[in-house]
């Protein structure tokens, strides 16, 4: 059955978004004396929402040129000192929580629901995780001495704004780096409040420097020379790319790529229990996740019985306004991205996929697209193999363990993957067998700032969280 719910809109009154926006370097909002400005819009209903600064080379230069100067100091800095400033980021980003989720969900167009429970509990988690490392460096497990990179380069996607950041930014200071950071084009805004909960944090001039701008700002953080360290999260094609710049320099670098992640389910798995992470799956965050679970591969004999209760459940989500905190599924970020949906959507049909959409009404203004499963789906399908990062489901089916896991690892991607079955000792073999970085059993789309996150493959190289996360912003340094 299905209830109707009054509204009920988030107020926006939180949020203070300042029309024209300036560049954040040494801790002061600076115009950039070169550089054009470009609109950022609600994607929800594209309205206008600010004017961003696209930071020319010469802002890149001088956002370096500070992160170095101040490099000196942090790196110097107590490690205790150093966890002083991220707690107290971390308790400022608690306080502020409404208003950043708010103005994420604005900017990003994701369910106010997501923003407010999970990526802003996610990023504080973040920062109050690495402030707990700042002074035990020497667990690493690099040696006694662990030494920054120095200055860090950081460019993030658009999917999890602030989320992003702070996996980028928190260990990074907390190994006693200081960063250069660029948000996406169209998700500018939390990043640039970010830089005011810097200045409330009172940290020091130089140690986070965030510089707005597209992918000519990008690439001038990639090619400067006096920057130690790239750490990039985005399409494997730009992480391609940046892999290629950087080759023969002396710059570190990990990557964050895509994936094609798939979610296998046994003929024993609880029904109930699976569909909700079915969902949670690919439907979280309008399935703009690098780990969705876009490939569905079921074992033959629920096949038909699995679908018929998806497709029950998917017609109860809701689908519109991110700021009503009934919404579940929200507004595609941009129209770019929901050109790509439409175009490999109708390449799924086209192949001779079959097409179910969810029966929901999307609003006339922004950027929509209702959720969406693919059956009688095969290996060769471009909806099987590329990522489509959308609300999107494809659907294989498989009769044995070996040939789950098979064609779960047939993919140039190796970013996660989820097994539901009751059975303890299948969950342990199957996901052994699994070439991804993350495997989740019986849940699905689960982070933890204690646990590692990264792929194989095509999906990049290098973790984030956890210790693992940490080491990926320290050397071995000389012992004492
Ligand atoms: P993208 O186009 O690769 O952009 C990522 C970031 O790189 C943006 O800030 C982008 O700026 C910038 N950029 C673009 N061209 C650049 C260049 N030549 N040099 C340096 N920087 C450049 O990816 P996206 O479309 O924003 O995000 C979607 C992709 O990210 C998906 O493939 C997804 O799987 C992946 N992703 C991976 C993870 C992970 O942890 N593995 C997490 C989230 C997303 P603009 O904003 O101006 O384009
Ligand atoms: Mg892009």
């Amino acid at each position: 059955m299905k209830f109707e719910y009054a509204p009920a809109p988030e107020s926006t009154s939180i949020v203070n978004i300042k029309s024209k926006n300036d560049l954040f370097i040494d801790n002061e909002f600076i115009s950039s004396k070169k550089g054009s400005r470009f609109i950022t819009i609600n994607p929800a209903t594209e309205e206008v929402l600010a004017e961003i600064t696209a930071a020319t080379d010469d802002d890149v230069d001088l956002a370096v040129t500070a992160a170095r100067k101040a490099f000196k100091s942090w790196a110097k800095l107590a490690g205790a000192e150093r966890a002083k400033y991220l707690f107290r980021i971390a308790r400022i980003i608690q306080d502020r929580a409404r208003e950043i989720a708010v103005l994420e969900t604005l900017n990003n167009g994701k369910p106010i629901r997501e923003s407010r429970d999970v990526d802003i509990p996610l990023v504080a988690a973040h920062f109050f995780h690495y402030a707990g490392w700042a002074d035990k460096l020497e667990y690493a497990g690099l040696g006694s001495n662990p030494k920054p990179h120095g200055v860090v380069g950081q460019i993030i996607p658009w999917n999890f704004p602030m989320l992003m950041l702070a996996w980028k930014i928190a260990p990074a200071l907390a190994a006693g780096n200081t960063v250069v950071l660029k948000p996406a084009e169209t998700t500018s805004l939390t990043a640039l409040l970010f830089a005011e909960i810097c200045q409330q944090a009172d940290l020091p001039p130089g140690v986070v420097n965030i510089v707005t701008g597209a992918g000519d700002t990008g690439r001038a953080i990639v090619n400067h020379p006096d920057v130690n360290k790239i750490a990039f999260t985005g399409s494997t094609e730009v992480g391609r790319f940046i892999a290629q710049s950087i080759a023969g320099t002396k710059k570190k670098l990990t990557l964050e790529l895509g994936g094609k992640a798939a979610n296998i389910v046994f003929d024993d798995a609880p029904l109930d229990q699976t569909i909700e992470g079915i969902v949670n799956g690919i439907f979280f965050n309008q399935g703009h996740v690098c780990c969705a679970g876009s490939r569905l591969l079921v074992q033959e004999s629920i096949h038909d019985e699995l679908l018929s209760l998806l497709y029950q459940r998917l017609e109860l989500l809701r689908v519109g306004d991110p700021l009503d905190k009934n919404t579940d599924v929200g507004a595609i970020n941009s129209a770019a991205q929901l050109v790509k949906i439409q175009e490999l959507a109708a390449s799924g049909e086209a192949e001779g996929a079959n097409r179910w959409s969810s029966s929901c009404q999307l609003p006339a203004n922004g950027f929509w697209f209702p959720p969406t499963v693919f059956t009688n789906v095969s290996q060769s399908h471009r909806i099987a193999r590329e990522e489509i990062f959308g609300p999107v489901l494809s659907v294989l089916t498989f009769r044995t363990p070996d040939e789950a896991i098979a064609k779960a690892n047939n993919t140039p991607y190796g970013l996660s993957a989820g097994v539901w079955t009751e059975k303890g000792s299948r969950i342990l073999e199957v996901t052994s067998k699994l070439k991804a970085g993350v495997v989740w059993a019986n849940t699905f789309n689960k982070f933890d700032p204690t646990s590692p996150f990264g792929g194989y493959k095509e999906s990049g190289y290098g973790r984030e969280g956890g210790r693992q996360g940490l080491t990926a912003y320290l050397f071995a340094g000389e012992n004492e």
